[in-house]
């Protein structure tokens, strides 16, 4: 597959107008321009988790192997239950997990069975011996109703069928994941070779934390919450520190990092103040356009591609506030990188309702940061953390999630429902 233009990307767009681009144009044309890298490896099962499976996986065998029982109880044949009236059955031995006999109960017996043990021949249901209403060794007596015919017996297969595809390529594996491929006993398993992104920070105003904060300086926060982002990402990471506004310096920077990764992210100089090369370098170096996008925070974006000595590498010039940097990263850079790695991982947008009004102005798309709650028996609320500015990013340590203002919305009231994205989940 030969790889697009941006040219050849945006042309598809009816109305492209990079600087007023809608967010879900710009995701469009990152999406369209992105290909996947496609290299595998093999890793050990456990080295597998969060990486992304390069082949779909199917089951060399049935899980469970055999019928057995989901309780520990006596296995019968629910054809020998009186309707209506007690039934007593002769106990005639014991199946424990894991040692299967070859008892055979006659009709009118039962068998005592442990929770996993195999279901004895002619045995089709197993009463939980709490719900036993008399037991002794040599025989039990059920109550009527208490048992229906095929309670608590598990059927060979019901989990995983030998033969079924248990697992699909393209799949972020989790913790589930390494348990069933484990059930299926596969010690092994092929993932996509680790992304490489390097990164670094742009800006003279920039200090590294051990040095000094000279006046008029900042540390540099953003190469942390890169290295977070994209730890979480399970990508490799190349940390490039902190670049000069200096031509020069930012060349050798973007060819050192075009040269030794698969994707580039920098952060800061892409807008348009005096002392932003990046934009000029970026452009000489490849087919890179630069985006004025409808959002907040982060309008600014670079995106394309850049090329040094034959090596190529997709490119992400984010902006410098360190809200936006974030906001940008997990609404265009993540599905790029994913999609890289053979993934889509579609971000789950839930809804809440909103505890006060929220000014809005339609035509662009609002990421704000907030905190979602949920009083006992209520439903989920969401409130703002307060000051929402693109440098505030305490914003983004107090939110446990973001509310997402579509384009087209206006002002919200206070009890509207708003869709949400929440910071955590499960897995
Ligand atoms: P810029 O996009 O380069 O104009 O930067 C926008 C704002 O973000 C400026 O106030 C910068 O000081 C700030 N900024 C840029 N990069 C970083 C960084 N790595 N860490 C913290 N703040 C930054
Ligand atoms: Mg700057």
């Amino acid at each position: 597959m030969s790889t697009p233009t941006l040219r050849d990307v945006t042309s598809c767009l009816s109305a492209y107008d990079p600087d007023a681009l809608p967010v879900r144009d710009a995701q469009r044309i990152i999406k369209e321009f992105i290909t996947p890298v496609n290299a595998v490896e093999r890793v050990a099962l456990r080295a597998a988790l969060d990486r992304v499976l390069a082949a779909d996986v199917i089951s060399p065998i049935d899980v469970p192997a055999h019928d057995n029982s989901a309780m520990d109880g006596y296995a019968f044949n629910a054809a020998d239950l009186r309707p209506g009236a007690d039934t007593t059955l002769a106990v005639a031995g014991t199946v424990f997990a894991g040692r299967p006999t070859d008892l055979v109960p006659a009709r009118g017996q039962c068998v005592r069975i442990m929770t996993g043990g195999v279901m004895p021949p002619g045995c089709d249901s197993v009463v939980p011996q709490e719900l036993v209403a008399h037991a002794d060794a040599a025989s039990i007596t059920v109550a009527p109703g208490v048992i229906k015919a095929g309670d608590n017996r598990r059927f060979a297969g019901e989990d995983l069928k030998a033969g079924g595809a248990a697992l699909r390529r393209g799949r972020v594996l989790r913790p589930a994941d390494l348990g069933l491929l484990a059930s299926l006993g596969i010690a092994e398993v092929p993932v996509q070779r680790r992304l490489r992104v390097a990164f670094f920070s742009t800006g003279d105003e920039l200090r590294s934390i051990g040095e000094a904060l000279d006046a008029g300086c900042v540390y540099d926060s953003n190469r942390y919450t890169l290295y977070g982002m994209l730890t979480r990402l399970s990508c490799d990471i190349i940390d490039m520190g902190i670049v000069p506004d200096q031509p020069e310096a930012l060349e050798a920077a973007l060819r050192t990092a075009c040269e030794n990764a698969d994707a580039v992210l920098t952060s800061g100089g892409v807008s348009v103040g005096a002392a932003d090369y990046t934009r000029q370098i970026m452009a000489r170096l490849g087919d890179v356009t630069f985006w004025k996008i409808g959002m907040r925070p982060g309008r600014p974006l670079a995106f394309g591609r850049i090329a040094s000595n034959g090596s190529s590498a997709v490119l992400f010039g984010l902006p410098g506030n360190p809200v936006a940097v974030m906001v940008s990263f997990y609404f265009f850079a993540r599905d790029a990188l994913l999609r890289m790695m053979g993934a889509e991982a579609a971000l789950p947008l839930l809804r809440a309702r909103s505890l006060a009004p929220i000014r809005k102005k339609p035509g662009r798309t609002e990421y704000q940061r907030a905190i979602l709650s949920r009083v006992p028996g209520g439903e989920p609320e969401v409130r703002l953390t307060g000051a929402q500015g693109s440098g505030i990013l305490r914003s983004m340590t107090e939110a446990n999630c973001m509310v997402v203002l579509h384009d087209e919305q206006g002002d919200v009231g206070a009890g509207d429902l708003v869709d949400i994205l929440p910071f955590e989940g499960l897995v």
